[in-house]
């Protein structure tokens, strides 16, 4: 499956990272390096991370 996700909203960074939090279960991260924004949006799996995070920008 092809992941493509839209660049940071704030500052159009590509590389927001998108990771599972280490402390949650199935919580995940969005994070922008660049403005330090933080993303925490709720799903169980990547790809439905990916698309909230696409309809949501
Ligand atoms: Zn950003």
């Amino acid at each position: 499956m092809t992941e493509s996700y839209k660049p940071c909203p704030f500052c159009g960074s590509n590389y927001v990272k998108i990771k599972p939090d280490d402390d949650y279960n199935h919580v995940w991260t969005i994070h922008c390096p660049r403005c330090h924004m933080v993303y925490i949006p709720y799903g169980k799996t990547r790809e439905e991370i990916i698309l909230k995070w696409n309809q949501r920008v």
